[in-house]
């Protein structure tokens, strides 16, 4: 089946309370996505049109709300599987620069600060092993590649490879 067709940066999703693991793979991959769990089944529907966004539930009452809401019914259990079955229909890629370009936990685009910077937040270990790090504004964060973000790497290259 050939995929749905996004081009450039039009690809943005908005997950249900039950999707945050799936959320923060694809914030890691570089997609925007949007993912609150305070707001009501309305208030996510209401943003997921508003903002012209891929609403991903395991809801299907949700999923078929309203016939303007571009919605997608994510069947499996574990979110690999999840991002595995997403990634079938929509155009979603590992693309080593857009990679961890946004923060995990709140979705905003990260920002590099330099070596001296990062070195009042980190430890003193990081440090001697890193060259390079981001910082999110709103988490006030500094974060790293380490062996956290390669495995996420080799986890995605595997389910997306497929
Ligand atoms: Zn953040």
């Amino acid at each position: 089946m050939p995929k749905l067709d996004y081009p450039g940066d039009t690809l943005t999703f908005t997950a249900d309370v039950m999707l945050k693991r799936l959320a923060k793979y694809l914030r890691a991959l570089g997609y925007d996505t949007f993912f609150n769990e305070n707001y009501s089944d309305q208030q996510l529907l209401d943003f997921s049109v508003q903002d012209e966004r891929v609403l991903l539930t395991r809801d299907n009452a949700l999923c078929n709300a309203t016939p303007e809401i571009n919605s997608f019914y994510v069947k499996p259990q574990s979110p690999t599987a999840q991002l595995g079955h997403v990634a079938k229909f929509y155009p979603i890629t590992f693309d080593e620069s857009r990679f961890l370009v946004r923060c995990m936990e709140c979705n905003t685009p990260l920002q590099n600060i330099s070596k001296d910077k990062a070195a009042e937040r980190v430890p003193e270990r990081v440090l001697k092993r890193n060259d390079s790090f981001t910082y999110c504004p709103m988490c006030n964060q500094v974060f790293w590649q380490g062996d956290h973000t390669k495995r996420l790497r080799k986890k995605f290259l595997q389910v997306l490879s497929d």
